[in-house]
Parts: C-alpha cells; structure tokens; sequence
C-alpha cells in the first residue's frame, strides 16, 4: 500500500459512513444505529447495518461487512485504490500518490489506453478493404446494423501475424505492454505475434466505460470458434459480464442473461438493451453478485441444447443465492436468442420473455423430461422428484398451482401430490429443527468463520483474540496493557496479523480503525472481522477484561509451544535411532 497511512486516515474522517452508504441504500434508525436493505444481496425486510460510532457496516444476512473504504469497493466494484481515489474526490481532496503506487496506477492507465487504441485499430479495419470478410458476416449474415456495429465497437483483426503488434509500437506502446494486455503471444522460440487474427473482434467494456479486453470470432471453420483474451491486469472473466456498462442503465426492469456476444448484440438491436453474456466462461457467483447490483430479476436466455440445460441449472443455483427472482426462457423453434428474434422477431420474443417460466416450472419440466409418463413406474419416479422441487416453493399458492400441475402430469389426483408435499415439508422443517438443536448444543460450530480458509484451530484462544481486537478498536489506550502480547501468541493467524497491524498504527499516533485496514485484507477476512466487531463488549473493566483474555491467550499458546517442541524432540528421536539402524 503506498497511498500515505496519515493521508487514508483524514479521508476516513471526512467520509462518514452513514453518509456515503445513504448515497446508495435508503437508511432508518433503530436504537442506535441505522438499517437498511442490503444492496449486496435483494431482500425485502432490512438485513443491513450500519454502526455510525464504529464506522462499519455489517449485513446479517449476506455476511458483508466492513468499513467505508470496503463499501466503495463493493459497490463500485474497485480496486482498494481506485476506491480510495473515489472517497478522496467525494471528499474533495487529492490523493498524494507515492511511487511505487503511481507506477501501478500509471500501467493500469497505459493498459488501458492500449486497449482503446487496440479497439480503435479494429474498428478502422472494419471500414478498410481488409475488413470484406467481418462486414459480410456482420451485416450479411448477422444483419447487425450499422449503428449496432457502432455502439458496440465491433471491429475486425485482420489475417496476417502481427498487424496490431506492427501498428500500435508505431504508435508508442512497448511489446511487452501487448504482451501483459493480452494482445499478443509469444511462440516457443519467444517471437512475439497477434493473439487475434482474421477474427471479428467484440470489445468488452466495463462499468465505467474502459475497453478491457476482447472477444473474437472466427470468420471460418477454424477452431477455436470464439477466442477472449486472457486474465490481465485491468481484465478478469469472473467477474465481468458482456454489455453490462448498457444493461445497467435499462429501464425494461430486468436483464436477460445470455450465453454469447452474438444473442446479446441481437437482443440490443432488437430493443432489448437489457442483454448481457458471460464471456466465454460459466457464470460465476461474482458474476451473480454483479447482476444482483442492478436488477432484482434475471431472465436466462440460453442455448437449447444439452450443454445450455446444465449451464442454465448451474446458472439457476448461483443467482437465486443472491435472492433475485430467476426465470428462465424457453425458445420453441430456435436454438438460441439470435434465431428465436431472426425467425420471429421482437414482439414474439417479448412475448416469450413475459412467458418465461420461473425457474421451478423450468426444474419439473427438466424432470418430466427424463421419464416416460405413460409408464406407471416411471409415473411414480416423476412424482418423487418433483415433490422435494414443489416442497421448497414458500408460497402456498404457488405449491398448489404446481402441484396441481404435476399431479395432471403424473395423472394422479391434485390431492395426492398436496398430501406428499405437505409430508415432505413436516419432515425438511424436522429435519432443520434437529439439525439447529444439534447447533445449539455445539455453539462452537457457530462461532467458526464462515470461510473455511479462516477456520479457526483454537476455539478457545480464539474466542479471547476477538476480545482483544474488539477492546483495542473501542480503546486503543487499551494497547497499553497488552504489551506483553504478540501476534505469534494468537492461534489465528488472521487475528494475530489484524493485532500487529493495528498494533503498529497506534504506535504511529495513527487511527485504529477498522477501516484503515481495508488495502490490507481480503474481502473474506474484511467481512469476518466485522462481524467479530460487531459482537456486544463493553468497556467497563476493559483492563481486567483485557488481563483475562491475554492470559488465555498466552495459556494456550503456551500449550501449542509445549506440542510442538515435543515433536521436535520425538523428531530427534527418532533421527537417532534411524542413525542407529543404519550404523552411523
Ligand atoms: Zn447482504
């Protein structure tokens, strides 16, 4: 990190949390501190907390949590300096860059810049004789139009080995520049040519408009058909998607999730300008938390063919995670979106769109697929699967509906199917009532961390590590009392880190905060530690509180000491009987 510690702590004075995140979540006060609907995950009844003394936000129900600093980064989807340059500007100041972080900020910018050049160059081949083949496929076979080829800046890589290598080093940039963006490849021998040839080129733009990389298809039969550049500096697939920087500003209220650029570009031209695809990679849960930012209902609009099915059931259990309202299309008579709007045009598609089944109707139909129901056996077979799918649905009238449904599938009366949800159902509410006994009667499950990598070895120590960092965040005066303790005495290497770090900000006169360790922390470790701190401590005692909890602490890693010297000496041990054997 080589922003200024002293210049991190003014911007966090001056950007209270309170009203940075009122910028995006409507907040109510409650007692002492105010709530909100998550802008994380979609919920209905406030789940979302923020604590104006602490500085933190924490949701109870998705788990997020941090300081204001971690807000930015979420909800902007920043890096930690680029979120720390957004507050600063908020905040009306100027962030003094050091170094070692202007040089990274600088090749990110010359990155970037290489990428628009890049887009440009593929755009004006396009336009060139050179560009005949992309526009015939283009505008011939795709019938995109011209402002769509526009809007999207949609372009050609023409045939050759290093056309784009040739004309951006004449234009300034280093090849080792094309090279980390991704732009061009080096062979066995280390000679350097264009990763994109004889392709039409898709750029892929992010949410605030930077070209970041590339999709290219092939104008032939060669393989491989579509080609994305690799995970750069300024590009990661997970995490974003085709054509969101336009579907973000909709106004249809949904976005349409697509499989490729083509079904996206089709769907924009159609009037669909809520379409978006991922690129060339399954959805991912980052991918899901994106979505969730900017609609509360996803339609998926995949290929009808097997791999589409399976992606589209992955793509069903990642999104509704989020809490979005999921539906899923289903095109009778095409492939994919693209035919489906060439063959019928838009007002079918909308139609289907308003058709689209939520995704249960979609699971039992995936169901009923697999069965012959003019078999009795299979009938049977048919029913056991789809009771648990009819079981989980919360609504009672949607139960009956659908089972209503599956009950005239399988050819059985309404009733029956109603009677084995409802056994169904008494029996998951039985099976989570014990499983929740089982919780309670072990709360050392509950106090683990919900990351496994987090996990922690020492229950016990742990518990009192938290009490530590909770009592010097209140009270740093109260580090004054813990200098006997060190990071290494902590059982958990994350708490023991967190210790150090703040530790060394008091030393420095700076704030101890947990905010200030935003550039430091994964957003896993960010999200547990708030929790830590949002848990009740009181600064009544706090010298004694922080007496006892050292001495568990060091107790037990006294005990971890005792352990493992023990296997040190059973380890030189047996080293000497090994010598033994053998003689020496
Ligand atoms: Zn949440």
């Amino acid at each position: 990190m080589a922003i200024p510690a002293q210049f991190i702590d003014e911007l966090i004075a001056r950007c209270d949390i309170a009203d940075v995140v009122a910028d995006y979540v409507p907040l109510s006060r409650k007692g002492g501190s105010l709530w909100g609907c998550c802008p994380f995950h979609s919920e209905r009844t406030p789940s979302f907390h923020v604590v104006p003394e602490r500085q933190m936000y924490k949701c109870f129900g998705c788990g997020k949590g941090g300081g204001v600093i971690n807000f930015i980064m979420e909800i902007e989807n920043l890096s930690y300096p680029d979120a720390v340059r957004f507050l600063a500007k908020r905040a009306g100041l100027t962030v003094p860059e050091e170094q070692g972080d202007g040089r990274f900020r600088r090749k990110r910018e010359r990155l970037l810049a290489l990428n628009r050049e890049a887009a440009r160059y593929f755009h004006s081949v396009l336009r060139s004789p050179a560009g005949q083949a992309g526009v015939e496929y283009l505008f011939g076979k795709r019938r995109l139009s011209k402002s769509t080829v526009t809007r999207f800046g949609l372009g050609m890589s023409p045939e050759g080995w290093d056309n784009l290598l040739t004309t951006m080093t004449a234009m300034g940039f280093e090849k080792s520049e094309l090279l980390e963006a991704g732009l061009v490849v080096n062979n066995k021998e280390g000679r350097m040519y264009d990763r994109f040839r004889n392709r039409v080129m898709f750029p892929i733009i992010d949410l605030r408009g930077d070209v970041i990389g590339f999709g290219g298809r092939v104008l032939d039969d060669s393989t491989p058909k579509y080609l994305n550049s690799p995970d750069t500096p300024v590009f990661n697939k997970g995490r974003n998607l085709f054509a969101l920087n336009i579907a973000k500003k909709s106004r249809l209220g949904r976005i349409i999730l697509t499989e490729g650029y083509m079904d996206t570009l089709s769907l924009h031209q159609a009037g669909f300008d809520c379409a978006v695809a991922s690129l060339g990679t399954a959805l991912t849960g980052d991918h899901a938390q994106l979505l969730a930012r900017y609609t509360k209902e996803v339609v998926i609009a995949y290929d009808g063919d097997g791999a589409g099915v399976s992606a589209a059931q992955r793509a069903i259990g990642l999104l509704e995670k989020t809490g979005m309202k999921v539906r899923v299309l289903r095109m009778k008579g095409a492939k994919d979106p693209d035919e489906f709007i060439k063959t019928y045009g838009p007002e079918a598609f909308a139609k289907l769109l308003d058709q689209s089944e939520n995704h249960i109707e979609y699971r039992i139909d995936q169901v009923k697929g697999k069965y012959d129901l003019t078999d009795d056996a299979q009938r049977v077979e048919f029913l056991k699967e789809s009771v648990p799918i009819l079981a989980q649905l919360p609504s009672p009238a949607e139960r009956e509906i659908y089972g209503a449904r599956c009950a005239e599938m399988a050819g059985v009366s309404a009733e029956v199917v109603a009677q084995e949800v409802k056994r169904e159902r008494s029996r998951r509410s039985w099976k989570e009532k014990k499983q929740q006994e089982r919780r309670d009667l072990t709360p050392a499950v509950q106090r683990q961390p919900k990351e496994r990598a987090l996990r922690y070895d020492n229950l016990h120590s742990a518990g009192a590590e938290e009490g530590v960092l909770r009592l010097v965040m209140l009270d740093p005066e109260l580090f004054g009392g813990a200098a006997l303790l060190e990071p290494e005495d902590f059982s958990s290497p994350l708490l023991g880190r967190v210790f150090g770090l703040l530790r060394a900000r008091w030393t420095n006169g700076l704030t101890v905060s947990l905010n200030a360790l935003s550039g430091e922390l994964e957003s896993a470790e960010m999200n547990h530690l708030s929790g830590i701190l949002t848990k009740p401590e009181s600064l009544q005692n706090g010298d004694q509180a922080m007496r006892d909890y050292i001495e568990i602490i060091k107790t037990e890693a006294e005990k971890r000491r005792l352990e493992g010297a023990s296997d040190e000496l059973l380890a030189i041990q047996k080293k000497m009987l090994e010598k033994k054997a053998y003689g020496g």
